[in-house]
């Protein structure tokens, strides 16, 4: 019998590409999500992509008595647990609101699998834990300090996660610290849906290509970087998705407790390249202008994957280029 898997924010970007890629890997799956900030017919994509339908339950994971009844009734295995609201801005701007909803949702989610019995979770981090990095690459053990509200959220998380490990003997997490995920599945079904104006630069500079926006305003051209331009960790969203397959079989494998990873490639590309390599993957001219560097950014932030390559027996594939082009496939498709 295969294993039954509890999506929570699988309708959302990477919660999406990394369903289909549990249906492919024979996993029996039911997808979660409350739409906050994905849209329905993400489903009908999936089902493209997948060739055949996943389970689905609209449900708000603030809503205690559906989560538990839910988990009650599906008894999954494992879930993965995505949903979140993911702004930094926005969570500067609405700091009750990201609380409520990253912090209460993930306590109705534990109390939820506690009740049922569930004891297996991989949960959504991100590098924000690390705050301003002293050193690049960075290491897990790398000192921890979240420097907004959005990042808080994920660094309690993590801490309320691993106090439930030590409390409850037969629990398993399984920590992702996403770096920069991007692109978009090579079909061209799903991707990212940036809602408003996109915060983060791959779907900005996607819809300069496409022409829906007049230029990419690079934020800061004064760093101690190669070409003064901000430099990150772009990991290719199937990247991602695949990771967390192969954390489940590293959590089932090896019987470890707790797992805490950085998801990266372990290169870092500056502002500059990305526009670039956008450019050569659309063959289209990318306007651009430096302006005043974004409060709170980092000059650089990537990862040393290689505790992740050592624990989940997994490595990104796919490069920038790849990036670029499934995302502009993506954008295209949106028009
Ligand atoms: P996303 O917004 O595309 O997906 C999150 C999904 O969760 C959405 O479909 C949303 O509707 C849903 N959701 C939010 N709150 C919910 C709730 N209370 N109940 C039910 N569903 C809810 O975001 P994403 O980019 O796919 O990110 C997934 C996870 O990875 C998040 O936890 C995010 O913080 C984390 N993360 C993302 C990035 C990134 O750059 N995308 C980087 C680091 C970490
Ligand atoms: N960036 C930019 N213009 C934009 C969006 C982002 O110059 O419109 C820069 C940002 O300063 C950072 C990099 O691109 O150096 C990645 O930013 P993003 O918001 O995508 O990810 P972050 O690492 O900040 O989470």
């Amino acid at each position: 019998m295969s294993k039954k898997i509890l999506v929570t924010g699988g309708a959302g970007f990477i919660g999406s590409h990394t369903v289909v890629e549990l249906a492919a890997a024979g996993y029996e799956i039911l997808l979660i999500d409350n739409f906050s900030n994905s849209e329905h017919w993400i489903l009908d994509r999936i089902a493209k992509v997948c060739g055949n339908r996943i389970p689905f339950k609209h449900l708000d994971l603030r809503d205690a008595n559906a989560i538990s009844a839910c988990v009650s009734s599906y008894r999954p295995d494992s879930v993965i647990h995505f949903a979140a609201l993911k702004s930094v801005g926005e969570s500067v701007q609405q700091p009750l609101a990201y609380y409520e909803n990253n912090l209460t949702g993930t306590l109705n989610l534990l109390q939820a699998m506690s009740n049922a019995g569930c004891n297996q979770l991989v949960f959504s981090s991100s590098a924000t834990v690390y705050g301003v990095p002293e050193r690049c690459p960075i290491t897990e053990d790398a000192p921890l300090d979240a420097v907004n509200p959005y990042g808080r959220t994920k660094l309690m998380m993590e801490n309320v996660i691993r106090d439930v490990v030590t409390a409850q003997p037969d629990f398993q997490a399984a920590i992702l610290r996403y770096f920069n995920p991007a692109g978009a599945h090579p079909s061209g079904e799903i991707g990212e849906l940036p809602l408003g104006v996109p915060n983060n630069l791959v779907p900005f500079v996607a819809q300069v290509a496409a022409g829906l926006r007049p230029q990419v305003r690079i934020f800061g051209n004064d760093y101690p970087t190669p070409d003064g331009t901000g430099v990150r960790d772009y990991i290719h969203v199937c990247d991602v998705a695949k990771a967390h397959v192969a954390a489940l079989a590293a959590l089932d494998d090896s019987g470890v407790r707790e797992l805490t990873v950085n998801l990266g490639t372990g290169r870092g590309y500056s502002v500059l390249e990305i526009v670039h390599a956008f450019q050569t993957a659309a063959g289209l001219p990318i306007p651009y202008a430096f302006v005043e560097r974004r409060p709170g950014d980092v000059a650089e932030c990537y990862a040393d994957p290689t505790l992740s390559h050592r624990a989940l027996s997994w490595h990104a594939e796919h490069g920038l280029e790849r990036i670029c082009e499934d995302a502009w496939r993506w954008q295209r498709g949106l028009r």
